[in-house]
């Protein structure tokens, strides 16, 4: 048997109705594309046993490879594994070792075990358990021999790390090439001007692939190859990149497979250098992006919401005169708060932003959308004013003001190179 082609189907009306969002159906479609497995149609069915049922037995004419996510919890709503056992004509039967496993989580949490968690020790009768290490539903592999279908449990941090440590494993057995993806992350440089620089390489790209495609404040290339091993792939798609270095985009690249926060963080390690930010604005969002990075200990010394005037005045040491006359919306303002913020903390690179996220409170002068960005490092400070744009969302002003600090941030570093 090979797997050629799998379905996701996510079970629960929380899904349906827009509680929560499918994560588990994007995470899992990027880990079946990664084995070269293709699909056609993905489905969502809430909690009805009926349906589920029909939606199974229609699902297992169309793959190979069935994934199915949610409703293996104790509760009376989760029902995923009893239909699928009904589908398949089998009974569920107890599970010591499960069981065992079951008490043994709760007894660790000095937690009592409630009779309804008994539930989840039942599994469909031939079938492969898939241990769960982060939780007690056990996940389910059933082979038919002629197709596969695969229970997971609906929460992410239960579902990733068993699809990665019992169930893919399973299924890279029955797959006969691998994908492999790389990105090549570029800032300075659009994705028009970034596509026609490839134009003949991208044409002629069949394995690997070449795709352009934009992220915030940012350019990336996903170079995609398969082969029969994963070394293989991942050989073919650096070669890509070489020749991609080879070209006048290489001027404007920051990385591979990273993002700009990461970057900053790796830049600034690489240097032995530490940074502190002033935030008002983004009200702390790009501090937690460079804590978001391991390792952001050896770069970052802190960070300051300094969102009110008085607070950038008192604590920052900003012009209470030119917060008076002018605002806080100016590039002053912005220089000031990163020389404070890096005099305050003791830092080699200071970051101040200021700005209007808005919605509302804006003038024809200073509208919503506009911000400055002050970088300051080796006795230089830089600002930058932007205008993101009156209809933006507050979110989307915010995510922009932290990638552009970073950007700035990144591209004065290597300014400042000596
Ligand atoms: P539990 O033992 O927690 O009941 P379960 O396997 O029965 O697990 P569900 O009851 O369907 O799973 O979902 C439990 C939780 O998992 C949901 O409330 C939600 O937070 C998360 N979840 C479920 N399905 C998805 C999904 N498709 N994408 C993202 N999160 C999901
Ligand atoms: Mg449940």
């Amino acid at each position: 048997m090979m797997i050629k082609k799998a379905e996701i189907l996510c079970v629960g009306t929380e899904i349906l109705i827009g509680d929560i969002v499918n994560t588990n159906a994007a995470w899992l479609s990027k880990e079946l594309s990664a084995l070269g497995i293709s699909q056609y149609h993905q489905a969502v069915i809430g909690d009805n046993s009926e349906r589920l049922a029909q939606t199974v037995k229609d699902t297992l004419n169309n793959c190979d490879l069935l994934v199915m996510t949610g409703g293996l919890g104790p509760t009376y709503d989760d029902i995923t594994k009893e239909t699928v056992a009904s589908v398949l004509g089998k009974e569920l039967v107890f599970d010591r070792e499960i069981f065992d496993g079951i008490k043994a989580y709760f007894d660790k949490r000095d937690r009592t075990m409630t009779e309804n968690n008994r539930k989840q020790a039942y599994v469909i009768e031939g079938s492969k358990v898939l241990k769960n290490d982060m939780g007690t539903a056990p996940g389910i592999l059933c082979n038919t021999g002629e197709k596969i279908i695969i229970l997971l449990p609906g929460p992410p941090s239960e579902l990733m790390p068993m699809w990665k440590n019992y169930a893919r494993p399973e299924i890279e057995k029955y797959c006969d090439k691998v994908f492999v993806s790389k990105n090549v992350n570029i800032v300075g440089m659009g994705e028009a001007a970034v596509a026609s620089e490839l134009d003949e390489m991208m044409k002629n790209s069949v394995n690997p692939t070449i795709a352009p495609y934009c992220k915030t404040g940012e350019t990336r290339l996903r170079i995609t190859a398969s082969a029969k091993t994963k070394e293989e792939a991942q050989k073919m798609c650096d070669d890509v990149i070489e020749k991609i270095k080879n070209t006048k985009i290489n001027n404007y690249i920051y990385g591979i497979d990273t993002d700009i926060a990461e970057a900053v963080v790796k830049e600034l390690t690489k240097r032995g250098l530490k940074i502190a930010t002033a935030e008002s604005c983004t009200g702390g969002l790009i501090a937690k992006m460079i804590t978001d990075v391991p390792g952001a200990s050896a770069v970052l010394e802190g960070g300051m919401i300094s969102y009110s005037n008085s607070v950038k005045y008192k604590a920052l040491g900003v012009s209470s005169s030119l917060l008076d006359r002018h605002g806080p919306y100016d590039h002053r303002v912005a220089i000031q708060m990163a020389e404070g913020v890096r005099r305050l903390m003791d830092s080699d690179v200071g970051i101040g932003v200021t700005g209007l996220a808005g919605p509302g409170g804006g003038t024809a002068k200073k509208p919503v959308g506009l911000v400055y960005i002050a970088v300051c490092y080796n006795k230089k400070t830089e600002v930058m004013k932007y205008k993101f744009g009156e209809n933006q969302s507050r979110d989307r002003i915010r995510e922009l003001t932290a990638v552009n600090a970073f950007i700035n941030t990144l591209n004065i570093l290597k300014k400042g190179q000596k």
